[in-house]
């Protein structure tokens, strides 16, 4: 059997020749010991684990293939907890951590120590709804999506976490609206990039579409979400969307006219990005 420093850097070259990036053999390999208490880095020169071996022999060729390496592994990382992922949901971005960031100081400086109902919308693994949870028990959450594979997903990742949150079948807003539920918070990650855009293939070839396209201005879900969520917003409310990087002007003027008396801003990401749109009625 070969050591891990071995199989590395044979799979390095593999992955060099291919042009695909190296770096991923170790950082996969470094996971696969994660899992089984290994510590890579003192076990370099020491021979691989079989159940390892066997676990990189399976993964390693899709990963060769561009399937992105959280489903290969079946779980990913976010805001510090861990979330099983599959072909049915979105792997949840950096990004999305800072919304949940954001949502998190907001609720300090606006609803400090008071409860407060919050829904979030196409929850997909439920990575936000699970997080802000975790982080703010006085919050009351629901969470939904019009995908009954991701709403399973979503349920195991809310038990493996110990959380608590109450799940809904449906597109938008309509379960909340059906069920006469009422909220303080609206949280939205919704699918928006432009159907005629460019994907790289790592996400087009493997995440899920429904959760990636928003229509041919990648706007309609916003417009969904906007003209409904009077129906399901408390008079005094707020409501909280990822957004893509180039929709700032569009989806601003969009928020202002459906929500005139509203304060409307825009975010930018940690690399400066425009990237969290907040909209507060009060
Ligand atoms: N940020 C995701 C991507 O670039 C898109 C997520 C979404 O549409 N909500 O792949």
């Amino acid at each position: 059997m070969k050591t891990y420093n071995q199989l590395i850097h044979e799979y390095k070259k593999i992955f060099y020749d291919k042009g695909l990036s190296p770096e991923v053999v170790k950082a996969f390999i470094y996971e696969l010991c994660n899992e089984k208490n290994i510590n890579l880095y003192m076990d370099m020169d020491k021979e691989v684990n079989e159940d390892i071996f066997i676990k990189f022999n399976e993964g390693i060729e899709r990963l060769m293939n561009n399937e992105p390496m959280n489903y290969v592994l079946g779980y990913s990382y976010f805001y510090g907890y861990k979330m099983i992922v599959n072909k049915d949901v979105l792997i949840p971005r950096p990004e999305t951590e800072e919304l949940v960031g954001l949502i998190l100081s907001q609720y300090d400086t606006y609803y400090k120590g008071q409860s407060a109902d919050l829904c979030d919308v196409g929850t997909g693994s439920g990575a936000i709804g699970i997080a802000l949870k975790k982080e703010e028990d006085n919050l009351n959450v629901y969470a939904s999506d019009i995908s009954k594979e991701a709403l399973e997903v979503a349920k195991r990742n809310c038990i493996n976490n110990e959380c608590s949150i109450t799940y809904l079948l449906g597109s938008m807003l309509d379960p909340y609206i059906e069920n006469n539920i009422k909220v303080d918070i609206l949280v939205s990650n919704p699918p928006y990039i432009k159907t005629t855009e460019d994907v790289d293939p790592s996400v087009y070839d493997f995440e899920p579409h429904v959760a990636l396209f928003g229509g041919e201005d990648g706007l309609r879900f916003y417009r969904e979400i906007f003209e409904k969520a009077p129906l399901i917003l408390n008079d005094k409310a707020m409501m909280f969307f990822e957004m893509g990087y180039d929709q700032k002007e569009r989806l601003s003027a969009l928020a202002k006219s459906y929500f005139p008396m509203a304060d409307v801003e825009v975010f930018k990401d940690i690399n400066g990005k425009d990237r969290m749109l907040m909209i507060s009625i009060r």
